[in-house]
């Protein structure tokens, strides 16, 4: 076995540095040494709900970036050096019409979680990112390309594939009306990722506060969902409504805003929905979903990013105060991600 060091849980929503074992290089395994990872809510509802005493042991952390610190024996693709990224799935099966598809984050038998999944090989509880190596199967490995940040391409892994599969999906480009709703790290990323595409943004928030933000992320404009007015003025003009709102909510409202044969797609908020059917036949709209992305996908968005100067507006922080940037980022407050610098774990 190899040893890092890492942050892993040690109660509801309390984290220790603690050293961990990962599994010697197979012939197809990289070992990433973790520069940065990504804080997600995802980390936050994993931590929140874990218990030390019945729960497998959790290490947070599934949007990083690196370099290769080991491969193995017949990985041909990197070398020892390279800059590269890991999100969300570290592997699937492969086989099914999923994989087949290149929709590995959809695979039949489920893809193989960053962290909190069980290894294909050996049955083993994968340890996340908040750590100082990873040790992965080259296929989930990417490139960083060099015009990315390192530090600010780490968000683009998990928040980032995550708004790119339906934007692209959705036809979202020029000629295109793109409406992001909540500006937190998924809406940020969907609002610069959108106008890079070529179609027109608006953002849509509680209040006009995020004015300012909105038009410097690029949006063309700013709907105050409060205000009756503007939403009924915006009625059936959105060919796709990106709704980021992690809490739960109506979704009758965004629903209006879809123009006829567009689409709401629910990021934020996966839980059960209620929608009345009359919202979709007028408009004959459509209500999807979407999460993580594929091999494919993700090669593609990140290679989006680099040529169009896209990357997450964060904070970084020193993974030891990894308690602040969770605390923080439980009452939304982060412009629009923290990310842990990593190197203090040495
Ligand atoms: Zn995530
Ligand atoms: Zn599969």
């Amino acid at each position: 076995m190899r040893t890092t060091v890492g942050w892993q849980a040690a109660g509801p929503a309390a984290l220790r540095r603690t050293s961990l074992e990962r599994r010697d290089l197979r012939p197809d395994d990289i070992a990433v040494q973790v520069d940065y990872c990504g804080v997600c809510h995802s980390d936050l509802h994993a931590l929140h709900a874990y218990d030390q005493y019945t729960d497998a042991p959790l290490v947070p952390g599934h949007e990083f970036t690196g370099v290769v610190a080991g491969i193995g024996s017949e990985v041909t693709t990197f070398s020892v050096g390279d800059r590269v990224a890991v999100g969300n799935i570290v592997d699937s099966c492969g086989v099914c019409a999923m994989c087949e598809a290149g929709q590995e984050n959809f695979c039949h038998s489920f893809p193989t979680l960053t962290y909190g999944g069980t290894d294909r090989q050996d049955g083993a509880i994968t340890l996340g990112g908040y750590s100082r190596e990873y040790v992965v199967r080259d296929a989930f490995v990417y490139p960083l390309p060099s015009g990315l940040d390192p530090a600010a391409a780490a968000p683009l892994m998990c928040a980032g594939v995550t708004v790119w599969e339906p934007l692209r999906s959705l036809g979202a480009g020029p000629g295109s009306r793109v409406a992001v709703a909540g500006l937190g790290g998924l809406g940020h990323l969907a609002v610069k990722m959108a106008v890079a595409l070529g179609a027109t943004t608006t953002v849509i928030s509680r209040t006009q506060d995020k004015h300012d933000d909105a038009r410097k992320l690029g949006a063309h404009d700013l709907i105050v969902s409060t205000d009756p007015r503007q939403m009924a003025a915006a009625r059936d003009t959105f060919d796709v409504v990106i709704d980021t709102i992690s809490a739960p909510h109506d979704l009758a409202p965004y629903l209006k805003l879809v123009a006829m044969d567009g689409t709401l797609s629910l990021l934020g908020y996966l839980g059960p929905v209620t929608v009345e059917a009359m919202d979709l036949l007028i408009g004959r709209k459509k209500l999807s979903s979407a999460g993580s992305g594929g091999r494919l996908a993700t090669a593609e968005m990140l290679r989006f990013c680099a040529d169009n100067n896209i990357a997450a507006d964060i904070e970084v922080l020193p993974s030891s105060q990894v308690d602040t940037a969770l605390d923080r980022l439980r009452r939304n407050d982060v412009r629009y991600r923290f990310v842990l610098d990593m190197s203090d774990l040495d």
